[in-house]
């Protein structure tokens, strides 16, 4: 996908500081993050929103909590605890319009969300 950011990612147009990486996803640090861990977990294929979801994405978003996992434990946060959400569309906050699992931990979260 011309002119997507996470797409330029996934294709080395861009070096992210990638954290994670497997044949479904591609995990990097977030650019402004909220929290002393704060990774973006995407699928390699883009889609753009949630709401763009087609059955065929079932394993692709099996696999972005996965990596999930084991991001959370190689950022030594696994035990302690950790928050993953995706965003979509304006009113759920979402910027960037290639689905992104955000990993966030560290610090103790709140709730409910702002
Ligand atoms: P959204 O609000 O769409 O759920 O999240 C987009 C996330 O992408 C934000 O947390 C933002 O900080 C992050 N982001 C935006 N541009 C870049 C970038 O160029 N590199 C990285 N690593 N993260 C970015
Ligand atoms: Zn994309």
């Amino acid at each position: 996908m011309e002119d997507c950011l996470f797409c330029k990612m996934v294709n080395g147009e861009i070096t992210p500081d990638k954290v994670y990486e497997d044949d479904q996803v591609l995990a990097f640090r977030d650019i402004n993050p909220q929290a002393p861990v704060h990774v973006l977990i995407v699928p390699k294929r883009h889609i753009a929103t949630l709401n763009d979801l087609q059955p065929e994405d079932r394993e692709t978003m099996g696999s972005l909590f996965i990596a999930a996992k084991k991001v959370a434990e190689q950022e030594g946060v696994a035990e302690r605890g950790y928050r993953t959400l995706i965003n979509c569309n304006r009113e759920g906050g979402q910027v960037v319009f290639h689905v992104h699992l955000h990993l966030v931990g560290g610090r103790p979260m709140g709730w409910p969300p702002g």
